[in-house]
């Protein structure tokens, strides 16, 4: 209740996959976390909106992530922030 249904479940089949943990640093998730999905290959480099393109990280891995993956865009980076 006052979640986003599909946001939540998209996140929980994820972290399913990922056995809990981040995929870039490795480390759990735990509660209070700030996590981000992250598009392994950036949309902006014709990565697809799909699970197997999806991955759940730390927000701050997400940004360590972002520098250097090719999608390094402030403005992006928030909108992403909602999925
Ligand atoms: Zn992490």
């Amino acid at each position: 209740m006052g979640h986003h249904p599909e946001v939540t479940n998209r996140i929980a089949t994820i972290i399913k996959t990922q056995k809990g943990k981040c995929n870039l640093c490795g480390l759990h998730f735990r509660e209070g976390d700030i996590m981000e999905v992250d598009h392994i290959i950036p949309t902006s480099l014709g990565g697809k909106d799909e699970y197997k393109n999806l991955q759940l990280l730390h927000r701050h891995c997400h940004q360590n992530k972002s520098s250097f993956d090719g999608s390094h865009d402030a403005s992006k980076r928030a909108t992403r922030k909602a999925e």
